[in-house]
């Protein structure tokens, strides 16, 4: 539930987003025709404990599409579902500092780098349960909806605009074929994986699903287990080494908090064991990160001192 009287929290984010929606910087994603089309002055900010409490500011609910921020939870589930030797001989833990599309693997082991890339996503796609693709939608949508404690849907008009544009992520699946990384049909894996980052969340969603991972895998609302609890720091770890695209060490220097970013133009950060936060904004910059997501994270993190590594 929504805090409706006013607490300091409440008026913190208030006071944020009325900071922050003003910022201007940053353009909207097109290389997906259909994200073009987002409103640029949209900005949402939410706030979720590990003890069910949400605080939501601006556009908050208005739903978008998940995008990579998809990629913490799949990698979560792949190791649940194979373990982390089977998962780690298919995609490693090594940053990048490369852009999210490169069409660059790992030399040494010939497999993606991390699991927050797309090569180490679309992997970690074809580990997603199900003979037919109808059962592999079916796990994708019960996966996250256990997340978000609520039902959700795929943008079919995004996951359309993308299976239809998204020649690159092609081309890195075939890459990956060659190399015996992936065994499915690329386009079967694609199938999953652009619907993945096509599934509609608002970010009082993603901060729930935040405060998930914050809770040991138990999301707060409902009490339902997403994920086992022996996997919430292999994806938190990689989130913190690999979550904000090639700014991924900039930002855990300045930030200091488990973090993933979306081409939509969202953000979910982790505290471990308090909060979820995210933050939704179209316009994104050079890095791919949402311009006032940035800006919001950093605020929230220097106000309320969350900086993992910083002590007093
Ligand atoms: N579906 C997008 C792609 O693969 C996700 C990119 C992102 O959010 O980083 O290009």
């Amino acid at each position: 539930p929504d805090t409706a009287a006013p607490d300091p929290i409440q008026d913190y984010l208030d006071d944020l987003h009325f900071r922050i929606g003003r910022m201007s910087g940053g353009t909207v994603a097109s290389y997906i025709p259909e994200l073009a089309k987002a409103d640029p002055m949209q900005c949402g900010i939410a706030i979720a404990t590990v003890d069910g409490k949400v605080y939501a500011a601006g556009d908050a609910r208005t739903p978008f599409t998940i995008q990579s921020v998809s990629k913490p939870f799949l990698y979560g589930y792949a190791l649940e579902r194979y373990g982390r030797e089977a998962v780690l001989q298919r995609v490693g833990v090594e940053p990048t500092g490369e852009a999210f599309n490169s069409i660059v693997l790992d030399e040494v082991h010939n497999r993606p780098f991390n699991p927050m890339v797309n090569a180490g996503a679309i992997a970690v796609a074809e580990t997603v349960r199900g003979h037919t693709l109808g059962e592999r939608i079916d796990t994708l949508l019960a996966l996250f909806g256990r997340f978000a404690g609520r039902p959700l849907a795929i943008d079919e008009a995004v996951f359309e605009s993308e299976k239809a544009t998204g020649h690159r992520n092609r081309a890195i699946a075939y890459m990956m074929l060659n190399s015996g990384m992936i065994r499915a049909a690329p386009e079967d894996i694609l199938d999953v994986y652009f619907r993945q980052c096509a599934i509609e969340v608002t970010a009082v969603d993603l901060a729930v699903m935040g405060a998930a991972l914050a809770n040991n895998g138990v999301n707060p609302l409902t009490g339902e287990r997403a994920l086992a609890a022996e996997f919430i720091p292999d994806v938190l770890s990689v989130m913190n080494s690999c979550g904000m695209y090639n700014y991924a060490g900039q930002w855990s220097y300045d930030v200091g908090i488990p973090a993933k970013s979306g081409v939509a133009g969202s953000i979910m950060a982790v505290i471990p064991g308090q909060l979820g936060i995210a933050v939704f904004s179209p316009p994104i910059d050079g890095h791919g990160n949402s311009v006032r997501g940035v800006a919001a994270c950093r605020d929230i993190a220097a106000t309320f001192g969350l900086h993992v590594f910083k002590t007093q």
